[in-house]
């Protein structure tokens, strides 16, 4: 069996596929079929317009463009049911964004992989040393307990990946705590030689 062609041609305004003989030699370059070429232009604007919100709803991702684009359509004062159309689209873009969002993962830190948490222990570390040169002392175990959950929710924050702290990540703390402690003690010692 041959497989089946697409027949005709393809209407910009009205989004439609038509027949070739609904299209005037002019339309058929312009891509406007007979029908929407008797239309007002006013009309065919507002057409036309609701043709490229129409591609933005089907979009799995939104350019900067295209969101400004939504929200300019959504308050035309121009065309009306371009507005309304522009406004559902928009809204409904809205609340799709705010659930992958709010879509967190959610892992105790010793099932993490060992890659990330030696990443989170630079991070610590550096947070920790930071403290050290700050107050001249070492942290308390509640301070401690402080910066490594400033560490944890720069995960939730970036990556939306709630890493709950469990025996292993205090643990971590401590060994890092300790670690800092050590390489400070040696860089002083160094400093007076
Ligand atoms: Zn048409």
């Amino acid at each position: 069996m041959a497989k089946k062609k697409r027949q005709g041609h393809y209407c910009r305004i009205c989004g439609e596929w038509k027949a070739n003989e609904q299209f005037s030699g002019k339309g058929h370059a312009a891509h406007i079929c007979r029908e929407c070429a008797a239309l007002p232009l006013s009309r065919r604007n507002e057409l036309e317009r609701i043709g490229r919100v129409e591609q933005t709803a089907s979009k799995l991702r939104l350019t900067k463009e295209e969101w400004e684009l939504l929200e300019k359509y959504a308050k035309s004062t121009t065309y009306p049911e371009l507005k309304a159309y522009a406004a559902t689209v928009l809204e409904h873009r809205r609340a799709m964004r705010e659930l992958g969002r709010s879509a967190v993962e959610q892992a105790a830190y010793s099932d993490l992989e060992d890659e990330l948490k030696e990443e989170i222990g630079d991070l610590l570390y550096h947070d920790i040393l930071f403290f050290f040169e700050e107050s001249a002392a070492a942290p308390t175990w509640r301070q401690l307990d402080r910066i490594g959950k400033g560490v944890l929710k720069s995960y939730l924050t970036a990556f939306h990946l709630r890493i709950t702290p469990d025996e292993s990540w205090s643990q971590q703390c401590r060994e890092v705590s300790e670690t800092v402690a050590a390489d400070i003690a040696q860089m002083d010692l160094e400093q007076e030689d």
